[in-house]
């Protein structure tokens, strides 16, 4: 792929660039009542995108034929993904979830939970990945852990940081600490003005606040059972820079001026759901930033997609593919159209199903891939 299609990890003009052009905090667009509330729309603004020029007409099926003409299927499900919500204690303005403060109401309830640990023994997978929102501020998240630590399972905790200044929440580095849960937190750039730009004023060192207790109850200090690993994203309309070099940069950066550690570096791309595809679209970026997607598509990413191993369950107990696919409301179905509820999941026909694709799918495939374990291919 071109150079120029990634965000330097270095540049102090990649850093400018996105200081001027990159997403500020933000209210939901449920708050707002913006049209992209609604999933339809989302769907329709992606689909109106003129890709014609780019490869593959911008259709994701193609690519994906292109290197792979059974198309895309799940193989196996290493990772079970549960989203425990949509309230955050933040509204960032890149957000996939539309999450914030005011989305309370939509929370995974108890029965909804038991049922997830009731898939858990069916479908044996080897991780739990807890995410949100804030996973933390779902009232059964201790009770889930402690539950899937009983079932042997290793366990995610996808963690925004701030969430765990929380008065509730000041005991909750320890209480991670001693169940193994490894810590997979996101913070957008290791300058606290980039972060402040995307996440909101002070947020940056929030962040490094919660990262010191973090480290001072042993997470990011090379303990394989207290694993502390950075999930970072493009503050801008660019693909993720090299996972390799800006693990470097931050691991410098974050030592030398903060005097804090981690154990592991994740670089996502950016999808075009939600927030982000909000910020696109007003900013003028959309078209160009799908072209970018398209243009960077990387058969390698393909065998390794996130999608042929996990199956996301949302807040409501819908399944999916993975969360991009939740968040646009492309449940696993019935023969008869109904969205199939965790309850009466049939996982004998789990393995093997056709993956639902659409054009955000361009965002894992991009680059170096995009996962929720960061890049793929590389
Ligand atoms: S912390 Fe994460 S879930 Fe919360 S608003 Fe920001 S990006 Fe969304
Ligand atoms: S968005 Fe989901 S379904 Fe599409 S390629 Fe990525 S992981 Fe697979």
């Amino acid at each position: 792929m071109s150079e120029a299609h990634r965000e330097s990890s270095s540049s102090p003009m990649g850093d400018l660039a996105t200081l001027s052009a990159g997403p500020k905090r933000t209210e939901t667009l449920r708050a707002r009542r913006s049209p992209l509330a609604h999933v339809d729309r989302q769907l329709e603004l992606l689909r109106n995108v003129n890709l014609e020029s780019t490869q593959f007409g911008g259709d994701f099926q193609r690519a994906i034929a292109s290197c792979n003409p059974a198309g895309l299927k799940a193989e196996k499900i290493e990772t079970l993904q549960l989203n425990l919500g949509r309230l955050c204690n933040m509204t960032c303005r890149h957000c996939h979830v539309d999450a914030g403060p005011d989305r309370w109401r939509e929370v995974m309830d108890r029965e909804t939970v038991d049922a997830c640990i009731d898939l858990l023994a069916k479908v044996d997978p080897e991780t739990v990945d807890l995410t949100g929102g804030a996973p933390e501020l779902n009232p059964n998240f201790r009770y889930l852990v402690d539950e899937c630590v009983s079932g042997g399972k290793h366990i995610i905790d996808r963690c925004n940081l701030t969430v765990l200044l929380l008065r509730r929440n000041e005991d909750l580095p320890k209480w991670l600490a001693s169940r193994g849960v490894e810590i997979v937190c996101s913070l957008p750039h290791h300058r606290q003005r980039n972060t402040d730009a995307q996440r909101g004023e002070g947020a940056f060192d929030k962040s490094i606040k919660a990262l010191r207790r973090l480290n001072d109850v042993g997470y990011g200090r090379g303990d394989p059972t207290k694993r502390l690993t950075l999930m970072v994203n493009p503050v801008g309309a660019f693909l993720a820079a090299d996972q390799c070099a800006l693990q470097q940069e931050w691991t410098r950066s974050l030592r030398e001026n903060h005097g804090v550690t981690f154990d592991n570096l994740s670089a996502l791309n950016n999808m075009p759901i939600s927030r982000y595809l909000e910020w696109l679209e007003t900013s003028g970026n959309l078209t160009s930033y799908m072209k970018t997607l398209v243009t960077a598509f990387n058969p390698a990413t393909v065998a390794r997609l996130m999608c042929r191993s996990t199956l996301s369950v949302g807040w409501d107990g819908k399944v999916y593919d993975c969360d991009f696919n939740q968040m646009l409301e492309m449940p696993l179905r019935t023969p008869e159209g109904d969205a199939i509820n965790v309850s009466e999941l049939p996982v004998e026909h789990l393995l093997g199903r056709r993956v639902k694709t659409g054009r955000h799918c361009f965002g894992c495939t991009a680059g170096a891939g995009s996962s929720c374990g960061g890049a793929i291919d590389g």
